[in-house]
This record gives C-alpha cells, sequence and structure tokens, in this order.
C-alpha cells in the first residue's frame, strides 16, 4: 500500500477536518448569483490514493459546480489533443501576479497561464476550433464532460444549467476578456467568439462533489491512469505540464505563497472546491464555500497547511 497504516493516517485527516470546520472565515462568492445561495457551513474532504484506497468525511455527496477547478483539466484535454508546443503558441507559464478575470495580457499579448480565466477562454477556442474540427458545440459539450468523467473514474459528474445562465448573464467581465483577446488576436483563425464563451461557462458549470472530484485529483496524482478504473485518461507528459502549472499558477494571488508553505499542485474555484495533488501517492477534494479576499476556499487551505503540518508531503520535504 502506498499509505501503508491508511486507517491511522485517516485519523489525522478526521482531526484536521474538525479542527477547520470551526474556521468561520470568509465570505461565499457572490458575483455569480445563483453560487451566493450555498450554505457556507459545508465542508467535505474527500481521499483516493494511487492504489485506490478511499476516505471521506463530511459533505462530501453534496454537489458543487467546477468553475476554475475545469481549467488544469480542459489544459490536459489541449494538451493530449494538441501537444504542448501548438497550446504553448496561444498561452504563456507564468504567473500573473494579478487577479484570475484581471483585462491583461502578457508581454506577448499572450494570456499569461492557463489556471485564470484568460488563459483558460482561450484553452476552451483551442478545444473548440482545433480538436476534432467537425463537432458541433452539442457534442464537443459531450466530449468533455465525457472526459471530465473518466478522470473521475465515472463516478458523479453532473451540470447545473442554472448556475451556466445566471453566470452567463453577468460576465462582463468575462465577455470583456474575451473581446480583448480577439482585439490582439490571439485565437486561432475561425474561432467564434460566442461559442467559444458559451463554452467556458458549460465547463465552469460542470458539477462534481468532493468524492468524484478526489478520483480527478487521484488520477493526475497517478500519472494520468484513473486509479479506479485503471484507463489511461491522460499522458504523463500532459500530466506533467498540468501539474507544474498547478504548483506556479493554481491559487490565484496566494500561488506563491501556496508553494512555499504547502509545496504541492493545487486548484481553487470560486464555489470554494480544491483539487490538491499529491504525486504518486494521492489525490484530495476539499471544499468549503467561504472564501478568502484572494478567492480560496478559507479552509480548504487550513486544511492543506494542517497536512504539511503532519506529513512530509511538500514536494522539497524529502531532501
Ligand atoms: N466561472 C468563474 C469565472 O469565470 C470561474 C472563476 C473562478 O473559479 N475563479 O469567473
Amino acid at each position: 500500500f502506498i499509505i501503508p497504516d491508511f486507517q491511522n493516517f485517516c485519523k489525522y485527516i478526521e482531526e484536521f477536518y474538525w479542527k477547520c470546520k470551526s474556521n468561520t472565515e470568509g465570505k461565499v462568492a457572490s458575483y455569480i448569483p445563483q453560487l451566493a445561495r450555498m450554505n457556507p457551513d459545508y465542508w467535505g474532504v474527500s481521499v483516493c490514493t494511487i492504489d485506490g484506497q478511499r476516505f471521506s468525511i463530511g459533505d462530501v455527496t453534496v454537489p458543487f459546480t467546477l468553475q476554475s477547478c475545469t481549467k488544469p483539466l480542459t489544459y490536459g484535454i489541449a494538451l493530449e489533443q494538441l501537444g504542448q508546443e501548438v497550446v504553448h503558441g496561444y498561452v504563456g507559464q507564468e504567473p500573473s501576479g494579478r487577479n484570475f478575470n484581471e483585462l491583461v495580457l502578457d508581454y506577448n499579448k499572450k494570456p499569461h497561464n492557463p489556471m485564470i480565466n484568460a488563459g483558460a477562454i482561450l484553452i476552451c477556442s483551442l478545444l473548440k476550433t482545433l480538436v476534432k474540427s467537425e463537432l458541433t458545440l452539442a457534442e464537443k459539450f459531450d466530449y468533455t464532460m465525457d472526459y471530465f468523467k473518466r478522470l473521475a473514474g465515472g463516478e458523479y459528474l453532473g451540470f447545473n444549467n442554472s448556475v451556466f445562465l445566471s453566470e452567463r448573464e453577468s460576465a462582463d467581465r468575462n465577455y470583456a476578456l474575451g473581446f480583448y483577446m480577439r482585439e490582439n488576436k490571439c485565437y486561432p483563425e475561425k474561432t467564434n467568439l460566442k461559442e467559444c464563451m458559451d463554452f467556458y461557462f458549460q465547463c465552469c458549470a460542470m458539477e462534481a462533489n468532493c468524492e468524484s472530484m478526489s478520483v480527478m485529483a487521484a488520477t493526475l496524482a497517478n500519472g494520468g491512469i484513473c486509479p479506479i478504473t485503471e484507463e489511461k485518461v491522460l499522458k504523463p507528459d500532459s500530466i506533467r505540464d498540468v501539474l507544474s502549472l498547478m504548483h506556479s499558477c493554481g491559487m490565484y494571488d496566494y500561488s506563491g505563497q501556496f508553494a512555499f508553505k504547502v509545496g504541492l499542485p493545487a486548484k481553487s474555484g470560486v464555489c470554494g472546491g480544491m483539487l490538491v495533488v499529491i504525486p504518486n501517492t494521492m489525490g484530495i477534494c476539499c471544499w468549503s464555500p467561504p472564501l478568502d479576499h484572494m478567492g480560496n476556499s478559507c479552509r480548504g487551505v487550513q486544511f492543506c497547511e494542517e497536512l504539511v503540518r503532519v506529513f512530509n508531503f511538500h514536494r522539497y520535504d524529502n531532501l
């Protein structure tokens, strides 16, 4: 077993869980009206090791929309289909040092990286125009959802139409980013911007729960092979790139501090979800809607900090 004394490990997870539960800091995201309805008390943690050991505690079967947690996944699909060179002809690898939805491009007039909104919208344009260009919008939606589902080992994956509609109705900034990138000729030729934005909002409104999302994280931890189904979903080369950028850019403006303190690739979303990857060991999903001022789940970040205080999971712990 990859974690020899799994029961004992789970006792610690439980202890961290209860410690973080009493943390009542943060505010539920409200700029997408439908998200503001989330109960701030929700708190769940699920663990899935690369040899398939599972542990869950709290609100682990309640569905939530993935939001920015889909950014590393769509990036992974793009790499798989187009290769690193093509993808990074359109988007950089540098932390932006700015808000996730800031109206800014890098000095090459490209989005800074695929983990912020501009980069993720651009990735959506690549998936939609270059990959399987014969597919209709509906087929692309199914194709992506099926991909996410395979990453999650066939476990819960849904789509929240009211969150999709709600976000699309209040997405002035994302549209501004979309147009700004068109003005700067960021997209592949023939990109239909309206369809690209719809596809981006649809990805954000895909739903999972802690349990299924921990399997996605475990698939990333396991070099792209789902530990539950043993299906090879992504290539190790793609995973390497995904984890590199999660490590440097996955936690918004806290990415540098998170890399320093926790030292693990992770990605958060405004839903309060966090995909946390311990390479070659396990995937973790933390979910709790209240966010700190950077946009990360307060309980989720605290949980990760507790975890590496006790276990030597930090990238540079074992030197
Ligand atoms: N749907 C959200 C947006 O585009 C995703 C951002 C996030 O989770 N930080 O604004």
